[in-house]
């Protein structure tokens, strides 16, 4: 199985003329309640593409219809906990022309802490994976017990913090970073100096850098993988990243080829992008089954 310590947003999306200005009230042409957050973005993406997926995390306790919502996408959710602190949300403005403000509150997301981890890690299986982002509580806690635990780590440092650096990078085997998170954690611009710094600073890791629509690119102790991304009309890029990690490590824990799965998590991802939304967007693995065939 894939244990996932992962957030989980409820959305609040306003359509508005413009974002709201200092002291005015703006009244908004339109609203959408939608499942968001990184964490369970990627649950779905893993479900999608088939893998045995646990979600570990905590909402509000009125909000248990986003718990049952994850539980239809066939998401184990028996460590995903209802508490009293309000849910993780986001405050998204949308202009006309497509631009986003976001407001966005943690909440029970941050309130994850060591004895929920231990919990959720106690009847794991050797060749079960953790995988977690940078919207959840006690990641130090997470990767070190993972680790400890002998089960294979991917993280994806996303969105991207200054605290991510003080991390334990060695409890990490698959890190997974898109070009703004590979500039910032190495401390590098160009493409060149980025993959130097991670083939010098992290041999021990497989490392996966996505590069939106020029593909990806995943280092490892011995090669490069390249994989170019397919040609698709891009309407909206939310959820590529998530989409795209969710089918890879879906398909690279089952001890796929490496490059298969690249290529494969490339195919649902190129999908995703031609969707509106987040959640919504991610294809079914019979989809990306028809994508790769044509
Ligand atoms: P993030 O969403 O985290 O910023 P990327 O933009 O790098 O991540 O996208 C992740 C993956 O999604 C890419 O490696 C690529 O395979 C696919 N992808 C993203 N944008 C496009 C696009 N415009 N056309 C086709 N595939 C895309």
């Amino acid at each position: 199985a894939i244990i996932n310590f992962g957030s989980i947003n409820i959305d609040h999306v306003y359509q508005v003329d413009h974002f709201v200005a200092p002291g005015e009230t703006l009244a908004s042409k339109g609203y959408q309640q939608l499942l968001g957050g990184k964490g369970a973005n990627q649950s779905i993406a893993l479900a999608a593409a088939g893998a045995e997926v646990r979600h570990v995390g905590k909402i509000n306790q009125a909000d248990v219809s986003f718990k049952q919502t994850l539980i239809k996408h066939e998401i184990d959710c028996q460590y995903l906990q209802c508490t009293e602190t309000p849910s993780g949300h986001a405050i998204i403005q949308v202009t006309p022309s497509g631009e986003n403000a976001i407001v966005l509150f943690g909440g029970a997301n941050q309130e994850i802490n060591d004895k929920d981890v231990m919990r959720a890690l106690d009847k794991t299986k050797s060749a079960d994976w953790v995988l977690t982002q940078n919207e959840t509580s006690c990641l130090e806690e997470t990767l070190r017990q993972a680790h400890d635990k002998h089960l294979k780590v991917a993280f994806n440092p996303a969105p991207m913090s200054e605290s991510v650096k003080s991390l334990p990078f060695e409890c990490i085997d698959l890190l997974i970073v898109n070009e703004v998170e590979a500039a910032a954690l190495s401390g590098q611009q160009s493409l060149d100096d980025i993959v130097t710094h991670f083939k010098t600073h992290w041999s021990h890791a497989e490392v996966i850098i996505t590069l939106g629509k020029a593909g990806v690119m995943m280092l490892r102790k011995h090669d490069t993988l390249q994989v170019d991304a397919f040609v698709v009309d891009a309407v909206d890029t939310t959820a590529a990243g998530d989409t795209f990690i969710g089918y890879f490590l879906a398909a690279y824990s089952k001890h796929a080829d490496a490059k298969q799965a690249l290529k494969r998590a490339c195919a649902a991802s190129a999908i995703s992008v031609t969707r509106e939304g987040a959640a919504q967007s991610i294809p079914k693995r019979e989809e990306v089954d028809r994508f790769l065939a044509k």
